[in-house]
């Protein structure tokens, strides 16, 4: 059995240890660990769960049991995340105990950045019928909570960790995006700076007169729609450069048709 103070590994993702809390159905470790590999996370650890894995774990794990028969299985909570700098306890409902409460990407871009800095870090999931106890909820940090029908707020416990999981995926995966670039894997693509999209705009207002577009309009109308369409864009420096080397043809040809 590995302890939970196992060595620190490579990725922000390998830091991220899933605890499911006195889990009661062993179909459900099943499902929480393809839940788990199928987003890229392969830490489980178990407290006191209610009962051994067994051919309903390995049926529900479709492949993935090693998560389940590898996890190391502590007493108490406490024991479980020890050593982590970050702790947060997911809950099907708002409890009354004065803790944060965040959506799951909130959630996931925490415990991302606490183990980009180098911290272990938990996400921690509770009992099928009962939840996580006060107690157990007072030694998490903040508390997570999927935004569920508040009249039937509870997932099964699987699928709250697949919820979960792919927020820590889906987060993961933009940052991985950010850092490398568009998807040529150009790290010069960077998102564009506000000095950058104004030499467009003020190349675009430009080109718009060259092709005569608001034929004596007031081109201020067509201006504020366009920008709004550009910003909303969320445009790259890539980007920008093609849109105004398109604008630069376009001026071209425009100055030709114009003969001068
Ligand atoms: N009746 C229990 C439900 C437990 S469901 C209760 O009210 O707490 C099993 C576990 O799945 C929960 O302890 C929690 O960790 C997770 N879970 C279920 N629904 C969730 C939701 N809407 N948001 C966050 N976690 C949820």
């Amino acid at each position: 059995m590995e302890s939970a103070e196992s060595p620190v590994k490579a990725g922000p993702a390998d830091r991220i240890r899933i605890v499911l809390v006195g889990t009661q159905h062993p179909g459900n470790l099943g499902s929480a660990a393809r839940a788990m590999r199928t987003m890229g996370l392969t830490r489980m650890v178990l407290v006191a769960p209610e009962k051994a894995p067994d051919r309903d774990t390995l049926a529900m794990a479709a492949g993935a049991e090693a998560l389940v028969l590898d996890a190391p299985v502590h007493a108490t909570l406490a024991e479980a995340v020890a050593d982590c700098s970050l702790v947060l306890g997911c809950t099907a409902r708002s409890r009354r105990i004065a803790l944060e409460e965040l959506a799951p990407r909130e959630g996931a871009a925490r415990l991302i950045d606490a183990a980009k800095a180098g911290g272990e870090v938990a996400l921690v999931f509770g009992r099928e019928r009962t939840g996580l106890t006060n107690e157990e909820l007072q030694l998490c940090h903040a508390a997570v909570h999927i935004p569920s029908d508040p009249e039937f707020s509870s997932l099964n416990l699987a699928a709250a960790v697949q919820v979960l999981a792919y927020a820590v995926r889906e987060t993961l995966l933009e940052g991985t995006r950010i850092a490398l670039g568009d998807e040529d894997g150009d790290p010069r693509d960077q998102p564009t700076t506000h000095a950058e999209l104004e030499g467009f705009f003020a190349q675009l207002d430009e080109t718009l007169e060259a092709i005569d577009f608001h034929k004596g309009r007031a081109p201020e109308s067509a201006l504020r729609k366009l920008r709004r369409i550009f910003l909303r864009a969320d445009l790259s420096t890539r980007e920008v450069r093609l849109l105004r080397g398109v604008l630069a043809d376009a001026q071209r040809m425009a100055r030709l048709a114009s003969g001068k």
